[in-house]
């Protein structure tokens, strides 16, 4: 098979072209990164358990409504979505505080926000992603207000759905991270969700002992990420048991 073309290599993820115009193949690495590239490493496995459980969220939130980019799981690491040109916006919900709001506004990690609060980020890393208002978006022009509203919106369908699925398995979603984009059909355009869901872009909890099951065990030297990362892949209950992974499995083995 003719090597697919490779459109584009970041920090956890490489993106190739598609089979069909106007779809790309993101392929998840095991690499991760915190503070915007200061510090790197590698996560084995970490790609495996991003690619299933950002397949997982993306389809229950298509199952409510929600417009995503999510194709369908190709393998072990890649996924086909539909390629979208990415708002360069990243839209942060939180629920608990923790991370830079509660180091910005001096509360307490851990404490629940009055609300839940939508932040958006614009998405340079020469910039550090600086926080950025709704009048700077649509004064730079990187949305317009009805594209906002529309962002806004589906970033608070995405956290009331993804609050009561974390919820149902004993985590708490303090917060995560959005990527949207322009899928045009035609004229038309639509605002989906695109990038990933994971625990690299979201802040997981658990709910009995808080216990952090997500990348701010690699930010913050805590140890044990793929397992944190394994324990909520399993908790989702898609879990590929070494040696029983599904890619493969003989019909004759017993469940
Ligand atoms: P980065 O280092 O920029 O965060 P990643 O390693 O996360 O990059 O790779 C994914 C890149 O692909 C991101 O820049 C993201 O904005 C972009 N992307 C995600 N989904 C799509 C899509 N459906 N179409 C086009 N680009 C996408
Ligand atoms: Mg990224």
């Amino acid at each position: 098979m003719a090597r697919r073309r490779q459109l584009y290599e970041g920090k956890a993820k490489i993106l190739f072209e598609g089979p069909e115009p106007g779809t790309i193949v993101q392929y998840f690495k095991d690499d991760a990164t915190a503070g915007n590239g200061a510090k790197s490493g590698v996560i084995t496995g970490k790609g495996v358990l991003n690619n299933r459980i950002s397949e997982h969220l993306m389809l229950s939130l298509q199952e409510i409504g929600i417009p995503t980019h999510f194709i369908r799981r190709i393998n072990m690491r890649e996924q086909l979505v539909k390629e979208v040109e990415i708002i360069p916006l990243e839209v942060v919900v939180r629920n608990i505080a923790a991370g830079s709001i509660a180091k910005r506004f001096g509360i307490e990690e851990g404490k629940r926000l009055p609300r839940s609060i939508v932040e958006f980020y614009y998405k340079n890393d020469a910039l550090n992603d600086p926080l950025v208002s709704e009048d700077h978006i649509i004064a730079f022009g990187w949305a317009c207000p009805h594209d906002l509203e529309e962002m806004t919106g589906l970033a608070m369908r995405v956290n009331d759905f993804l609050c009561g699925l974390f919820a149902g398995i004993g985590i708490q979603l303090v917060d995560f991270k959005l990527e949207f984009g322009r899928a045009w059909e035609g004229e038309d355009m639509r605002i989906v969700l695109a990038d990933e869901i994971s625990p690299d872009n979201c802040r997981l909890w658990d709910t009995q002992t808080n216990e952090k099951l997500d990348k701010d065990r690699f930010r913050r030297d805590m140890g044990s990420v793929k397992e944190a990362y394994q324990e909520v892949a399993r908790r989702l209950g898609i879990l590929l048991e070494e040696g029983n992974s599904t890619e493969h499995k003989p019909t004759d083995t017993p469940v």
